[in-house]
């Protein structure tokens, strides 16, 4: 009891702060656990407190908005956390329906919940959710979002429900221009409507997902598609992601693939949401105080928490860079514990306020290194972060440029040495296997290596002389460094580090130039004619080839005999085709996926359009299929694409 009292009163705070200040002192995640537990501590007692959230949607409403009463109240969506709470729901439905009826499943949007309503065409209010019945007057606000029409076709009564959301690329171009850095488009979207000046809301260029009608006069939707087909011909923004599934297993193909591909959308998802099609069906199954019994948010596995920041130390990378490093209170996220998180550079720590010793957001996207959001609450002993005045590594003078500091001495800082020669070694790079960053570092510490070039001078008896190093792993290493003399350009070019050249641009440059004296050789002219080749990227290239010590590291390292091949991909069955990748493959991951197409000719592109040849669709691919289908582009399944790539 003395329990349950206690979270009560914590969520109730936390949700104060969510939904009612739009600024959460908690992750989601923190949140979800802390009332999951409050759940089932109900469930065990069999009772429910009057407040308890768990019984209320959302929170109060601001004091400084008019309320506005909702025509049909406003629901909250159940949660499933995985699977088998889907398969769940489906058992519901088959125990109430006999027969699995049919399943709309679409994103998720992680916004701020909107109810606008039009009367004869015309926009008359907008509302937010409120606690489902009593929500904000926020009209005026909700009139600057553009992909919100101020009229429409339809002449009858309607109130059109959606997510007010904040584009990720909007929400970082605002973030780059603004003073002080907004830590997740979540809230500040929310933030941004719920603003008693319009004109601020308009400066934040948000965005409308409309999904669901509520209250309506003048026209029946007997299914969500119905609903759907209306919003879109009545001009509102709609999300692409749609499918319709009959059983479990195809259900569970959707949820995998959306949640794949999470990132690859330009807004914030936090899961998806699967509905039952049919409204007679819907009206029959009904509602409970806070949730439809119709429908489900599958809520995908969180990619934030919060921790407190315990120091920040500066790392020197391979340009010299000083890159702080935040040192964390040790936190489990996505099934690993996350000790370390980057935090860009120091006008990022200034910007979003990051102090040593506070409560910070922390995100992880992909398998990239986590990286801190922002700041969720200060301690009394919070400390500033001060950039660094020398180089921690060798305490040489440190150079300020731009937002960036920089060790003045290039030639002899240790971990810059080291991770030169780590990075010239990399896979993607020289490819030198058994030279991990602990060799390089023990090569640089024991052998004196210190230039990528120095690699080919090692000899047997010297790597015996490194700890851990004996007859076999001497030799492996001796023989994978002789092996790696045969390379291409390309991947030359990605291992003498130019700066801002990844593997991409370097195969960019190498397929423009074709051989390395005419790269550096090149004008301005003629490298920014590459696709995506700036200016910058120009200068950095004629720069590095105008640097004596990088021309003695070429020199040196063709000196030691390392000849550049033709790329196996002059020949390759995709040569020349731009190839999609959509839906899950069953025996490939994506990133094998893409090396395959790379190696047999092929070049990779994330969108449909015109200029793509060839589309790979795995299980359950979704829009990009159906928009490559309209254009009519080739598409192949997975094992065709393995027996295309495997006659070559
Ligand atoms: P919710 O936001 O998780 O789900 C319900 C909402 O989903 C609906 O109101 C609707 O607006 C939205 N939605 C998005 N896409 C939709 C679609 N395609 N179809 C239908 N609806 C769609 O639920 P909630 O009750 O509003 O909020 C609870 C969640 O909020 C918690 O799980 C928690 O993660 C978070 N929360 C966090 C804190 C915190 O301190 N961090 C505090 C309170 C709540």
């Amino acid at each position: 009891m003395d329990r349950m009292l206690e979270l009560i009163k914590i969520l109730n705070k936390y949700s104060y702060d969510y939904y009612v200040l739009d600024s959460p002192t908690v992750s989601d995640a923190e949140y979800d656990v802390l009332y999951d537990e409050l759940k089932k501590l109900e469930e065990d007692l069999g009772m429910i407190l009057p407040d308890s959230p768990t019984h209320r949607i959302g929170g109060e409403t601001l004091a400084s908005f008019s309320e506005y009463k909702h025509k049909e109240k406003l629901y909250s969506l159940d949660k499933a956390k995985n699977i088998q709470e889907v398969e769940d729901f489906f058992h519901r439905l088959i125990k109430e329906n006999g027969i699995i009826p049919e399943i709309t499943i679409e994103h998720k949007f992680d916004g701020l919940t909107l109810s606008i309503t039009y009367d004869k065409g015309i926009i008359k209010s907008a509302a937010t959710r409120g606690d489902g019945v009593t929500g904000e007057d926020v009209t005026s606000q909700v009139k600057t979002i553009r992909s919100v029409p101020s009229s429409i076709p339809f002449k009858g009564y309607i109130e059109v429900q959606g997510e007010g959301i904040w584009m990720l690329s909007s929400f970082d171009e605002y973030n780059r221009n603004a003073e002080v850095q907004m830590k997740n488009p979540r809230n500040a979207a929310a933030g941004a409507i719920r603003n008693l000046d319009p004109k601020e809301t308009a400066k934040r260029k948000l965005d409308f997902f409309a999904y669901n009608i509520g209250y309506h006069e003048g026209i029946e939707f007997p299914s969500q598609k119905s609903m759907r087909d209306f919003l879109f011909e009545n001009g509102f923004l709609i999300g692409k992601e749609f499918n319709i599934v009959n059983d479990i297993e195809g259900a569970e193909l959707v949820l995998n693939r959306i949640e794949q591909e999470r990132n690859e959308q330009d807004f914030l998802i936090d899961g998806a949401v699967l509905k039952v099609n049919d409204v007679i069906l819907r009206n029959h199954l009904g509602y409970t105080e806070k949730f439809p019994k119709w429908a489900l948010a599958y809520k995908f596995k969180p990619i934030e928490v919060s921790t407190i920041l315990k120091d920040v130390i500066w790392q020197v990378s391979r340009t010299s860079k000083l890159n702080p490093l935040a040192i964390l209170e040790p936190v489990e996220l996505m099934g690993v514990t996350i000790k370390r998180a980057t935090l860009n550079n120091y006008d990022d720590i200034l910007k979003k306020g990051v102090k040593i010793g506070s409560k910070v957001l922390v995100r992880r996207s992909n398998d990239v290194i986590p990286e801190i959001m922002g700041v969720y609450e200060h301690s009394a002993d919070s400390k500033d972060i001060i950039p660094p005045q020398i180089c921690p590594a060798c305490g040489s003078k440190v150079r300020k440029e731009g937002a960036f500091y920089y060790c003045e001495n290039t030639d002899g800082c240790a971990p810059k040495i080291i991770s030169v020669i780590d990075h010239f070694a990399e896979k993607g790079a020289m490819d030198i296997e058994g030279l991990s960053e602990k060799t390089a570092e023990q090569l640089y510490n024991v052998l004196k290596i210190d230039s990528p070039d120095k690699l080919y001078e090692i000899n047997y008896d010297d790597l015996l002389k490194i700890e851990g190093f004996k007859d076999k792993k001497a030799r492996n290493l001796i023989d994978s460094i002789n092996k790696s003399k045969s390379t291409t350009l390309p991947r030359f070019l990605y291992a003498i580090g130019i700066p801002n050249i990844g593997k991409k641009a370097a195969r960019q440059l190498a397929d423009k130039f074709k051989t390395l004296e005419k790269i550096q050789q090149a004008n301005k002219e003629e490298i920014t004619q590459i696709e995506e080749f700036g200016e910058i990227m120009a200068d950095n290239i004629i720069e590095f080839f105008g640097q004596k010590n990088n021309n003695l590291l070429i020199d040196g390292l063709l000196n030691h005999g390392i000849t550049f091949k033709e790329e196996s991909v002059s020949s390759g069955p995709l040569l020349g085709k731009t190839v999609v990748l959509t839906g899950s493959l069953a025996s490939l991951t994506r990133g094998q996926a893409q090396e395959l197409i790379i190696a047999n000719g092929g070049m990779i592109s994330d969108s449909i359009s015109k200029k793509i040849n060839l589309v790979v669709a795995g299980e359950a691919a979704g829009s990009k299929l159906e928009k490559a289908k309209a254009l009519g582009i080739q598409i192949i399944d997975e094992e065709s694409f393995l027996k295309l790539i495997s006659e070559n």
